[in-house]
């Protein structure tokens, strides 16, 4: 990783750079944070002449070796200073919620609206939106394309930054063209490196930000943290981390709960993590406590899914999404445990 003395190279640097570096069969990825832009040197880094050669360039500060298999999203990469921005809140420096229905019903779009409305008075930042799903069932409902349309005039009502999941290339483009600013990873897909890399080589070089949720069957938090590198090493680092609970699932709740994993990837990683309680124990009399808990070991926001009517929703929200007023409640709390534990820190 070449860190230059300025915030960015000029163009007559940067080919002066690649000029070397591809002379030793690697080639340079400009990752642009919000202040600095770094250049990451993909191939083997390991030739001391390549390193002597770079290393000796005025306009170089240092070359940074990090020897990690994520070497962009390591705590020790100089991106741990990047910052990311949403909805107002800078993660890290406030609680972010992300809320909203698990699915957008086409057929019935004032309900979204009114979720919409109702979570940002319950204090959401951030309001996702379900418009493509993978189901279990291939006969239960997949989404539709239209619930983009509804999605994005329920952020034009709301003022809201909008979140939704993408699962191939055709929706990736139709969510990017349309300029949704966060893309939800699921957890089906968090092990789809070919996805990952479409997702990372279409965000690069925009302001979108993508949530990785965690795997159902990501054991080790390596596996977690270099999917979200997949996706960085194309140049865009505005990646959250999303633990959703993983398999096999305790008894009673729908998966395994995992919000516990929270300080062990802030040991290793710079990215802001957002946890996931509806995913995690998938009733929604259970995911306030969830949720807090989220916040007491660390997390930088929550993901929670709430419907005005969860009776009347689909997808998950009969079953896990909170009323607003139970979510209005949680957010509250859930602010709280943040204050406590930044003041214990
Ligand atoms: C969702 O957010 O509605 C969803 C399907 O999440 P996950 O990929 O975590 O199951
Ligand atoms: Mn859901």
């Amino acid at each position: 990783m070449i860190l230059p003395k300025a915030n960015r190279l000029t163009p007559a640097q940067v080919r002066e750079i690649t000029a070397i570096a591809e002379s030793f069969g690697c080639r340079i990825q400009p990752i642009v944070g919000a202040v600095r832009t770094i250049y990451a040197i993909v191939g083997d880094e390991r030739d001391e002449l390549m390193i002597n050669r770079l290393e000796g360039l005025p306009y170089v500060e240092r070359i940074d070796r990090i020897q990690s298999p994520f070497k962009l999203m390591d705590i020790r990469s100089d991106l741990a200073t990047h910052r990311i921005t949403i909805g107002g809140v800078t993660l890290g420096r406030k609680l972010l919620v992300i809320a909203g229905q698990c699915t957008i019903d086409p057929k019935n779009p004032n309900y979204f609206y009114e979720t919409a409305q109702a979570v940002k008075e319950a204090g959401a930042q951030v309001l996702r939106g379900g418009v493509w799903k993978p189901r279990t069932n291939p006969y239960a409902f997949q989404g539709d394309d239209k619930s983009l349309d509804i999605l994005l005039e329920a952020s034009r009502r709301t003022g809201l930054p909008v979140d939704t999941e993408v699962m191939d290339e055709d929706q990736l483009k139709l969510a990017l063209d349309a300029g949704v600013p966060m893309l939800q990873v699921g957890a089906r897909n968090a092990l789809n490196y070919s996805l990952l890399r479409r997702i990372g080589a279409a965000v690069a070089g925009r302001p979108t930000i993508v949530l990785l949720k965690r795997s159902l069957h990501m054991g080790t938090l390596h596996e977690f943290i270099s999917a979200a590198e997949y996706i960085a090493n194309f140049g865009n680092p505005n990646i959250i981390l999303c633990p959703r609970g993983t398999a096999p699932a305790l008894d009673g709740y729908r998966n395994h709960p995992d919000e516990s994993i929270v300080p062990l990837l802030k040991e290793r990683t710079w990215a802001p993590v957002v946890v996931d309680p509806s995913h995690s124990v998938g009733k929604a009399a259970y995911v306030p406590a969830c949720a807090l808990a989220a916040v007491a070991y660390g997390a930088d926001g929550l993901c929670i899914e709430s419907h005005v009517q969860p009776s009347k929703g689909i997808g998950d929200d009969p079953k896990q999404a909170l009323t607003p007023a139970m979510l209005a409640v949680t957010i509250r709390l859930a602010r709280e445990v943040w204050k406590l534990r930044r003041a214990v820190k």
